[in-house]
């Protein structure tokens, strides 16, 4: 008997053949002369039916609980009531491991099924958004490798903050003092001088209080870096990675986005270029709905969320206010008061990625840093990138959870990740 994953049966590859799937029981519904077993793999769910006639096979049916784990052999068949329309009529049942009762049950609240998160991953919703996002990391790879980037490891332990002090998590290393990685931007800056274009797809962490639908405190962050690029480079890149991994997650995630009820059709439709405006015209926008607002504000996420209702798909928001920029910002030499900085942002989440251009010129970055409140002996290795043949060079970092929010139209980012920790979930 041929051992199938339940997606070729689902795909019509198997009708009127003898076949045996091996997986966990994802429904059960017994009745007097019929059982039904609705049977998960990897690959989906099918509808199997044991006859009482078929006595051994009964006698195992009956014991079984649901997410026990099992091999079953039958005959497939066409059949419309059935959902995904084809049916296993069972010949042998055969239990690997029988399961206890299963806590996770449908009246249970989203705080018990968080705290059951090791379970809840076997889920039908948990199973296609990892598929989803492995692939979005895929064909996030794809593009930078497309366009000549060479995929690096930075450290996740570090010795000084890349973004503001508030939200970096300090930790105990042997009898030193040291921080988790909030970016890997200052690491790739050190590579770019080795490889050129750079990029690597890890860990960020930051201490964030907020609770939000947009905020994990271990998130995982896409971020590329190169030299000799302008700001209009930036954006194009940038569009362009966008663009190739919404397309091809539009042609080849089609089942997953069905079977969750998202739309796939706002991805086919992610086109470049996409809608630029300065963050004074974005002030200018939101200044009618919030007249407090005033040029030097930093934009809230229901600013974002305003501004991106009108755009309805992703657009790009440049030329934000020095002063709510972090110190490796480059500024406009005849406006130092404007960042040469630019976040992308997509409706209902805002901004998913933040980018600009890095400040060069190493008298104009200590200057930066001090104004900031830093100890530029504190960055000395990043001071020598400026002092030993330093260039002109640009990057950005998305979060890859922030994406697969918007793309698969999550109510929560804790969704969009295995294991998501916040302020109180770090359990399993
Ligand atoms: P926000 O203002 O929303 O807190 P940020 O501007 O502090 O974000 P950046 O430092 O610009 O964030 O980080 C780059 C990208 O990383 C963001 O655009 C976002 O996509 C993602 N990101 C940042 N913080 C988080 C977080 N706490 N959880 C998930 N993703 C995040
Ligand atoms: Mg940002």
């Amino acid at each position: 008997m041929a051992l199938v994953k339940i997606r070729e049966i689902l795909d019509g590859n198997c009708n009127d053949k003898s076949v045996s799937v091996r997986g966990w029981v994802y429904r059960k519904r017994e009745g007097k002369e019929l059982i039904f077993l609705v049977i998960r793999d990897s690959t989906g769910v099918i509808q199997c039916t044991v006859k009482k006639a078929s006595e051994a096979a009964w006698a195992e049916a009956q014991k079984l609980t649901i997410e026990s784990s099992l091999v079953l052999d039958g005959l497939v068949k066409p059949d419309k009531r059935a959902p995904g329309g084809f049916e296993i009529a069972a010949e042998a049942v055969s239990i690997i491991g029988l399961a206890d009762v299963f806590p996770i049950a449908k009246d249970k609240s989203e705080e018990f099924i968080r705290d059951m998160r090791h379970l809840w991953l076997r889920s039908r919703k948990m199973n296609l958004v990892m598929k989803v996002r492995g692939n979005v990391m895929e064909y996030t790879r794809e593009y930078f490798k497309k366009q000549g980037y060479t995929e690096v490891s930075p450290p996740m332990f570090i010795s000084a903050a890349v973004e503001g002090g508030s939200t970096l998590f300090g930790l105990k290393y042997f009898d030193q003092d040291l921080y988790l990685t909030q970016s890997s931007q200052l690491y790739l800056e050190i590579l770019i001088y080795s490889l050129e274009q750079v990029f690597c797809i890890a860990p960020s962490f930051r201490a964030e209080k907020s609770r939000t639908i947009r905020h994990l405190t271990e998130y995982w962050h896409i971020e590329g870096e190169w030299p000799f690029a302008t700001m209009d480079d930036l954006m194009k890149f940038e569009e362009g990675l966008m663009e190739h991994v919404c397309k091809r997650v539009a042609e080849n995630c089609q089942k997953e986005f069905a079977e969750l009820g998202a739309d796939i059709n706002k991805l086919a439709a992610v086109k470049a270029p996409f809608p630029r405006i300065t963050y004074a015209e974005a002030i200018d926008r939101l200044k009618v709905k919030n007249p407090a607002l005033n040029w030097g504000d930093d934009l809230g996420y229901e600013d974002e969320k305003v501004l991106a209702e009108d755009f309805g798909k992703p657009f790009f928001v440049y030329d934000y206010p020095t002063a709510i920029k972090a110190f490796y910002c480059k500024t406009y030499s005849d406006r130092p008061e404007v960042a040469l900085s630019v976040d992308m942002m997509v409706p209902r989440i805002g901004e998913i990625s933040t980018g600009g251009q890095r400040e060069e010129d190493k008298e104009m970055l200590i200057k930066r840093m001090q104004a900031q409140g830093l100890k530029p002996e504190d960055y000395e290795w990043y001071l020598d990138l400026r002092r030993y043949g330093t260039v002109p060079h640009v990057g950005f970092g998305m979060g890859l959870e922030r994406l697969l929010t918007w793309m698969l139209d999550l109510e929560n980012i804790m969704d969009a990740i295995p294991f998501p920790r916040t302020t109180r979930r770090f359990y399993p």
